[in-house]
């Protein structure tokens, strides 16, 4: 049975309130945290586990913790990134949802650890009715002596804000974020400095996402070790999947990271297969930015090894055969949906969502999406795919922040693996039309022309 660290409670009646939360060993880690541990040893423990940014990055947490600076006299900030919005991802909105004090419980532990006595929460516009369930539970944790002065008399104090962004994209971008919850445009910062040095209102801050930061919970409760011990390599603990798509059960699961590709698509606990027994396609495996796999790379490697849930082995093969975790937004595609429509349709969000702030990624990202449009509605160029892939490359690494990267890898991935399927779209307009019919425009068994 698969261990669950942060869901297990998630279908407890009434766990969204205090009491229950409370019932069901709720803010214990804080208890344990402000009696028995210094800041230092929470951190310590955090770096144990070896629990990595679950946010996209995947960067270790205790360290990106040990980064933050600590002049004399200057405040240090925690914020919670709860500003998902990258398409295929909705992990943390269902947590903020079901479990609240989670995410409360944590940034509490989170800024005792940091040294933090002001922290926020910034949640993306879109959830809106999120933002009042967080503020009751924030309400509750100050009535019941979690948040404020003195907390349960151990002389800490901290006070917890939620912030509402107004939506868009790019203040997922911990930066942009920042900018953003000072009350500016959320356009990204040119780093150095990073936010640990020079964060909100240029004092120290680590910006962490909700998971992450619900994941902490655990990591205090039972110890750094115990966490680690669940994974394998630099993947441990586990891990929120939100599945989506082609498959017979969609939804958000809490898995431990190394479980197979395959069990986690095809068993009946998890995904549940395909649905109406149509074949896979393909697979984003880690939300709209992360490349796109075709099917024969999505249970296997290209060396033949199993593919495993993990940061590590989902890489496996670089950007010619592997992807990433990403954000945990897996996303299926059976064999009647159209690579080139999917690419636009991606392609379309990031140049809607590009600050405009360098040239790259604000011009290409438009290009891009021109492009894909005119492919997809029958009125593309052979050459037209050449520049496609030509236009992404130029975008990647050459951009003040990610963005840019993002919405250039499912490009280059999609001609990559597809490229049969951008071509059928020149030779074959007509047949273009059939995709508005729910009809792929390359049969399956053609495409292993790629394997
Ligand atoms: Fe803005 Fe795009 Fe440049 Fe990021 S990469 S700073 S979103 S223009």
């Amino acid at each position: 049975m698969a261990r669950k660290l942060l869901l297990g409670n998630v279908h407890v009646e009434g766990i969204n309130t205090y009491e229950v939360y409370r019932k069901h060993g709720g803010y214990s880690s804080v208890e344990k945290a402000l009696k028995k541990m210094t800041p230092d040893e929470v951190v310590e423990e955090v770096k144990k586990s070896g629990l990595r940014g679950r946010g996209g990055a995947g960067f270790p947490t205790g360290l990106k913790w040990s980064f933050l600076a600590k002049p004399e006299g200057v405040p240090r900030y925690l914020v919670c990134n709860a500003d998902e919005s990258e398409p295929g991802t909705f992990k943390d909105r269902y947590l903020m949802e079901k479990i609240p004090h989670l995410l409360i419980e944590g940034m509490i532990t989170a800024s005792y650890a940091l040294g933090a006595n002001t922290s926020f929460i910034y949640i993306r516009g879109e959830y809106s009715w999120i933002l009042f369930i967080l503020e009751k539970a924030i309400a509750e944790a100050y009535d019941k002596g979690w948040l404020g002065k003195n907390i349960k008399g151990s002389g800490y104090d901290l006070d917890l804000y939620v912030n509402i962004g107004a939506g868009a994209y790019i203040c997922g971008e911990e930066t942009a974020l920042l900018e953003s919850l000072e009350g500016k445009r959320g356009n990204p910062r040119i780093k150095p400095p990073f936010p640990a040095v020079k964060g909100l209102w240029q004092c120290p801050t680590v910006v962490n996402n909700v998971e992450t930061i619900a994941a902490v919970v655990p990591i205090v409760n039972d110890g750094g070790d115990e966490y680690a011990k669940i994974g394998i390599d630099k993947s441990t603990g586990t891990k929120l999947i939100s599945a989506s798509g082609n498959i017979r059960h969609p939804g958000v699961y809490e898995i431990e990271l190394g479980m197979t590709v395959e069990n986690f698509l095809y068993s009946d606990q998890w995904c549940g297969g395909m649905k109406n027994g149509k074949k896979l396609k393909a697979l984003v495996p880690g939300g709209s930015s992360v490349p796109i796999l075709p099917h024969y790379l999505v249970t296997k490697t290209a060396k033949g090894d199993q593919r495993l849930m993990t940061y590590e082995s989902l890489a496996d093969g670089g950007f010619e055969s592997g992807s990433m975790l990403g954000s945990g937004g897996f996303i299926v595609y059976d064999e009647d949906q159209c690579i080139v429509r999917n690419t636009w349709n991606f392609s379309r969000f990031y140049a809607h969502e590009s600050c405009g702030q360098c040239s790259p990624c604000r011009e290409g990202t438009s290009w891009m999406e021109k492009v894909l449009h005119r492919l997809e509605n029958g009125q593309g160029k052979m050459s037209d795919i050449d520049l496609l892939a030509d236009v992404a490359k130029k975008i990647e690494g050459n951009t003040i922040c990610p963005l840019g990267d993002a919405a250039a890898w499912p490009v280059s991935a999609a001609i990559r693996h597809f490229r049969d399927e951008f071509e059928w779209h020149v030779k074959d307009p007509q047949g273009c039309m059939q995709r508005n019919y729910g009809l792929a425009h390359v049969p399956i068994e053609n495409q292993l022309i790629n394997a």
